[in-house]
């Protein structure tokens, strides 16, 4: 998920799935978005109830289902 920091100037982004947190200063939502674009986050639509939000997965929680790449 993508949370706004108490007091609004900051944004951050987390792994629904492992708890992983990304703090890099992102000033907006739209940077966060680029970010996680860029380095392979995945989002997820998820409904609950009435309720319908956005999972974030990381990168590191994608690989351990679907390992393509492993470094040596
Ligand atoms: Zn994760």
């Amino acid at each position: 998920m993508i949370e706004q920091v108490s007091g609004g100037d900051r944004y951050l982004l987390f792994c629904d799935s492992c708890g992983e947190i990304e703090d890099r200063g992102f000033k907006t939502v739209q940077e966060v978005v680029i970010y996680k674009k860029a380095a392979g986050w995945k989002s997820k639509l998820r409904y609950c109830s009435d309720l319908v939000r956005w999972e974030e997965h990381c990168p590191d929680c994608q690989s351990r289902r679907r390992r393509y790449r492993e470094e040596p």
